[in-house]
């Protein structure tokens, strides 16, 4: 599906863009004109991403990126910033684990509460800096998940992480709203991708789908909409929102 938006000279970065959702993000915001910097650890990975952009006509760069890491952070920042404005940041970044609250480790914990919230923290923090210098705003979409605002079995770090990046998205959009940078948050539901196709495929995963009110995984193309709304100025009013993009999920009855 389309969608009438246009980026063009606009500039995005991307961090986890060397798979799944973050790869996906990064495609449609070039499909919509803007110059895409790509960033993660997996740097191969990040120039198939370039290659592929560049296949349908875009423009993309990749950084190197460990969001655990403030140096990393600064420098990816300000490589993103070097060569052309910093207008956009989808900080996608993100790492889960799957356990019972009666097993995880405090290293699980750190790994997962300081790659999704301290990461999402430090790389819109230094984005933001960045957007505030350039003196002409920018937006900031930092992606959550249903799982910050509903609970569910087996990914206690997680939820907690992504109950905070919702609350985080409300505090930087608070502050940085004078500087005409928005911030709001994206609450994918159940995406299928590569990593997930197996468990939905069993029979736990059958039963999640029927606890949808829409009885169907999201795909990544149904977070398209929301993406480009929160990034351009068709979201011009809209700051420290969460959105979800869950086929009703949030909402599925008790
Ligand atoms: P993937 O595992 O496919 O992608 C995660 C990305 O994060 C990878 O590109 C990985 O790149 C990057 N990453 C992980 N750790 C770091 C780090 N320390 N520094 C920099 N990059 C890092 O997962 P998804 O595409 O499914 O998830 C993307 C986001 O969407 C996550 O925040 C996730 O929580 C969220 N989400 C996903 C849903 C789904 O159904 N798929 C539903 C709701 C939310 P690399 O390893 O190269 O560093």
């Amino acid at each position: 599906m389309g969608f009438d938006i246009d980026l063009s000279g606009r500039s995005a970065l991307v961090t986890g863009a060397s798979s799944g959702l973050g790869r996906h993000f990064a495609k449609v915001l070039a499909r919509a004109g803007a110059k895409v910097i790509v960033a993660a650890r997996r740097v191969g990975a990040l120039e198939d991403v370039c290659n592929e952009i560049s296949e349908l006509g875009g423009a993309a760069r990749a950084v190197p990126l460990d969001v655990n890491d403030q140096a990393s952070v600064e420098k990816a920042i300000e490589a993103a910033a070097s060569s052309s404005r910093l207008d956009i940041l989808v900080n996608n970044a993100g790492v889960t684990v799957t356990k019972s609250v009666l097993d995880v480790s405090e290293e699980e914990w750190d790994r997962v509460v300081d790659t999704n919230l301290k990461g999402n923290f430090l790389v819109a923090q230094a984005a933001a800096r960045i957007m505030k210098s350039q003196g002409s705003g920018g937006a900031i979409i930092n992606i959550a998940s249903i799982l910050g605002l509903r609970a569910a079995g087996h990914v206690s770090p997680y939820m907690a992480s992504k109950a905070g990046v919702v609350h985080l998205t409300k505090a930087m959009a608070l502050e940085l709203a004078r500087y005409n940078i928005r911030v709001n948050a994206l609450c994918p539901g159940y995406i299928e991708t590569e990593l997930n196709q197996d468990f939905f495929a069993s029979e736990a995963g059958q039963a999640l789908i029927r606890r949808i009110p829409q009885r169907r995984l999201g795909s990544p193309s149904d977070l398209d909409g929301a993406l480009l709304l929160l990034c351009s100025d068709a979201g011009s009013y809209i700051t420290g929102s969460a959105l979800a993009v869950d086929g009703g999920h949030l909402v599925s009855s008790l």
